[in-house]
């Protein structure tokens, strides 16, 4: 998608602070962080939520999640992490390219806001 800011994070043409990527999946830190750790998980190719990703790329969502762990454990918060996705603007979703919160770091009260 060449109007949409992660496919552009994606294929580096916007700056962002990637700690982790994968064959299918890049990571890196939310411009606005939440917590200590707020790392934002997305899939290299472009879908708009979560569940499309999942029925148009399973291997591609699980891949989501085992790069959401293997970045809370380098960032030393393997056993304490919490994982998000917003879908709809409703539910608070900005940036509609498929992408998993990984928040760390703090006490994560509960229900969320
Ligand atoms: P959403 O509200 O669940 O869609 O999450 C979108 C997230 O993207 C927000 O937490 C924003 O802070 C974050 N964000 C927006 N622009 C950028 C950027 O250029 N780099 C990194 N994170 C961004």
């Amino acid at each position: 998608m060449d109007d949409c800011l992660f496919c552009k994070i994606v294929r580096g043409e916007v700056p962002a602070e990637v700690v982790h990527t994968t064959e299918r999946t890049v990571a890196f830190r939310d411009i606005n962080a939440q917590a200590p750790t707020h790392v934002l998980v997305v899939p290299r190719q472009h879908f708009a939520n979560a569940a499309e990703l999942a029925a148009g790329d399973p291997q591609a969502s699980a891949e989501l999640v085992t790069t959401a762990a293997a970045v809370a454990v380098a960032e030393g918060h393997g056993e304490d992490y919490r994982l998000v996705f917003n879908t709809g603007a409703g539910a608070g979703q900005t940036v509609f390219h498929t992408h998993l919160h990984v928040l760390a770091g703090r006490d994560l009260g509960w229900p969320p806001g």
